[in-house]
């Protein structure tokens, strides 16, 4: 195999990729498509996940929150029928949680935060890794974490606290799991473009009381490159995790963020 090979996932990988019907995780299922992966979503929205399979006739669609260990665990069902075994997981799903100051936080707010971002995590893998232990012989874990996983993040202390408790999760793993030949490691995506980064900048600037443009600079220059990252850059971080030339690649928490110096 020559090096520009070793750089892409091999074709017919198993992925199951959560949270998928849009934003960072449908970017990555698209990815992993093109590299003629074997592709199932998952995603809470039904109406979501139907749209995506119907533009992706390729995709396996299952539905659930990933919140709830039931819907959890017929999801993988769902998967391990759909692909014949799993190679890859993907736990990709996660919500932004409340903003303010911690005094202020609603303690529903801050229990459905850690239950979607985190404990969502160790649902999958409970399930994920027997399987990918019985049925891959190239087995690897993403956990999709945040720079909120590795710089304080203030008036976002459920998700920081959820997003640093999967580094601290990924780590143990790899260390669990690399006798058995299965990889672990987290990316850190930093102020990615979209949709959702406006939501968390217009929740900011309201709790701050400025205005949404100065805001959205202000992230800008905390940036190293002056610039937001794309879900282009975090999907080919995930694809260059799942290829052979990571083989040797465990128990990292790789930020993709232009430098992110504060928060
Ligand atoms: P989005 O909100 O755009 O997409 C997440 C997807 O997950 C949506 O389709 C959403 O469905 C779904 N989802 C939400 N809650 C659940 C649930 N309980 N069960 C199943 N699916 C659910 O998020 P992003 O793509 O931006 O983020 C993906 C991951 O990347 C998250 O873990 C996030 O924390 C992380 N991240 C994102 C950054 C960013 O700037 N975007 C920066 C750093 C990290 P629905 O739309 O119906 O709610």
């Amino acid at each position: 195999m020559n090096t520009y090979e070793l750089l892409k996932p091999e074709p017919g990988l198993r992925v199951l990729i959560t949270g998928a019907a849009s934003g960072i995780g449908a970017a990555l299922a698209q990815a992993f498509l093109q590299t003629q992966a074997d592709v199932c979503i998952c995603d809470v929205d039904p109406a979501a996940v139907a749209r995506f399979v119907d533009t992706h006739p390729a995709l396996h669609g299952a539905v659930g929150d990933v919140s709830d260990v039931e819907q959890v665990d017929a999801v993988i069902d769902h998967a391990r029928q759909a692909l014949g075994g799993l190679d890859l997981l993907v736990n990709n799903a996660g919500i932004a949680g409340p903003t303010g100051p911690v005094e202020a936080l609603d303690p529903a707010a801050w229990d459905r935060t850690v239950a979607t971002n985190l404990n969502s995590q160790f649902y999958f893998l409970r399930r994920a890794v027997p399987l990918i232990k019985a049925t891959s012989t190239r087995g690897s874990i993403i956990t999709m974490s945040s720079v909120a996983g590795r710089l304080g993040y203030p008036y976002r202390t459920p998700y920081a606290a959820t997003k640093w408790a999967l580094v601290g999760l990924m780590r143990s793993l790899a260390i669990e799991l690399g006798p058995s030949n299965v990889r672990v490691n987290a990316i850190l995506p930093g102020v990615v473009e979209g949709e959702r980064m406006d939501r968390v900048i217009a929740a900011r600037a309201d709790s701050l009381g400025v205005p949404f443009d100065t805001m959205r600079n202000d992230y800008l220059n905390k940036i190293s490159l002056r610039r937001m990252v794309t879900v282009t850059d975090i999907a080919a971080m995930a694809l260059f995790l799942a290829s052979p030339a990571a083989v040797n690649l465990t128990g990292q928490a790789i930020s993709v963020d232009g430098n992110l110096e504060y928060l």
